[in-house]
């Protein structure tokens, strides 16, 4: 989509309205944030950074974690006041929970005015001029026939951002909603990622995560798959590093080894790679697609091409009919692979989705338990794996200054968070780092 096009194509308000948008979840969430700040800016609404400013407030749901329901009829009870003060504020409600709850959302909350789902972004300013001309408005179905045209809006990209390549899912995995919430996977085409990128380094970008629920499966009509992707992005762009996420085990393959090893240090030292459950029989349940060995094949065929890699990980504890000898071969597998970070949650059932009507789900206090234990288990080992960066030097892509503590910070090619005395012209500077100080979320570094 062009940006002219659609700011033509909007009946802007006559007088800006303020528009402020409460994010949650996923970086793809924060990513259409983004998305719909720069579409209603340029449907001349103004974003703000408090609701108390807007007149136009959303909440850009996630319906990963638990309680996502009760979580956006809480914060919508939040804005009564505000709304009783000003008639005039429509409430909105985007993101997963959109998608999957749709009209009941108004139904069960009616100071909500409109719905939309993940895929109706772009419709957002009509969406929004049509909550203030009828009462409610809700636009959640799935564009399933529109090809995936979208082009990365960014209203201050800085040095480092994303770039969307794939929406959607079609892995099914058991415990997930997001088939249900993002509908089908599609892929951009490559010529409008190219293009997207270019305008950003234009823009003083000199990093960008590329982004998809199942990146690795990406494939452009014209043939280009995601290994060939990143190497044309390393090839024929300005672009210093390239980060990917999410990868899915089961697609991730020698090629894309190759290709990172190749082109090395432009793509990052650095996969994440969800594993979910250590035992064989629990990913089957899962339907993930690999097990446990096939998983283990991978990453020795990652670390034997980049043996300095740095691998983070997402875990599932207590799904249905887990027992505590196969929780404990997903703490077998941190252990193996040495995980420097992991995101790691309690099963909880998903509306739509195969395991919520599975038999054996596990009691609470039993997944409180195995999750105190993996955490507890992973920060044995996370401590001495980033001591040992200390004495290191790393070449570090500043990003911007903390203004709170009056540091420079910056990133590793490992995705370590660096802060450092210094001052902002370094700001989009690559500069290598003696890293002085380390614990797992945080480095300290000196400039060399
Ligand atoms: S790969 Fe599985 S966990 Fe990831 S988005 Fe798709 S269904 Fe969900």
């Amino acid at each position: 989509m062009n940006l002219n096009e659609t700011s033509a194509q909007t009946a802007a308000p006559v007088t800006q309205k303020g528009v402020y948008i409460s994010t949650y979840g996923c970086q793809m969430n924060v990513n259409d944030t983004e998305r719909m700040y720069s579409l209603l800016e340029m449907a001349n609404f103004t974003p703000v950074t408090s609701p108390d400013q807007a007149e136009v407030i959303i909440i850009n749901s996630c319906s990963v974690r638990e309680k996502p329901v009760h979580k956006v009829y809480s914060e919508v009870g939040t804005f009564r006041r505000l709304k009783e003060k000003n008639p005039n504020i429509r409430i909105g409600v985007g993101g997963c929970v959109g998608s999957q709850e749709k009209d009941k959302l108004i139904k069960d909350a009616p100071l909500i005015d409109f719905v939309f789902g993940t895929d109706n972004i772009d419709q957002l300013p009509e969406i929004v001029g049509r909550a203030y001309d009828q009462s409610k408005v809700v636009q959640t179905q799935f564009q399933h026939r529109a090809p995936y045209h979208v082009e990365t809006m960014v209203r201050n990209p800085g040095v480092a951002t994303f770039v969307n390549i794939t929406k959607g899912c079609d892995n099914f995995c058991t415990f997930c909603v997001v088939p249900y919430t993002r509908g089908r996977e599609k892929s951009r085409p490559f010529s409008h990622i190219l293009d997207d990128v270019n305008k950003l380094t234009q823009r003083g970008v000199r990093e960008v995560t590329l982004l998809g629920q199942n990146v690795n499966s990406y494939k452009s009509d014209c043939g280009v798959d995601f290994a060939d992707l990143i190497e044309r992005l390393a090839v024929e762009t300005d672009l210093q590093r390239i980060r990917y996420t999410t990868s899915h085990p089961k697609d991730f393959n020698q090629k894309l080894v190759d290709v990172m090893y190749r082109n090395q240090p432009k793509v990052c030292e650095y996969i994440h790679l969800p594993f979910q459950a250590g035992n064989s029989r629990v990913l089957e349940m899962m339907n993930r697609g690999y097990t446990r060995e096939q998983y283990l094949e991978k990453i020795a065929m990652i670390k034997k091409a980049i043996p300095n890699v740095v691998l983070s990980t997402d875990i599932i504890v207590g799904f249905p009919t887990e027992t505590e000898d196969e929780f404990k071969e997903t703490i077998s597998m941190v252990e193996a692979v040495g995980f420097e970070t992991i995101y790691a949650f309690k099963y909880s059932p998903r509306p739509f989705t195969k395991a919520a009507r599975f038999e054996g789900q596990i009691a609470e206090d039993v997944k409180d338990d195995r999750l105190a234990r993996l955490f507890a288990a992973h920060d044995a080992l996370a401590m001495p794996l980033a001591e040992s960066y200390v004495g290191r030097v790393l070449d570090v892509l500043v990003e911007g200054k903390d203004e709170k503590r009056g540091n420079m910070h910056g990133r590793t090619s490992q995705n370590k968070n660096v802060y450092f005395t210094g001052d902002k012209s370094l700001i989009g500077q690559m500069v290598p780092m003696r890293i002085t100080k380390a614990n797992p979320a945080v480095f300290r570094g000196e400039l060399i």
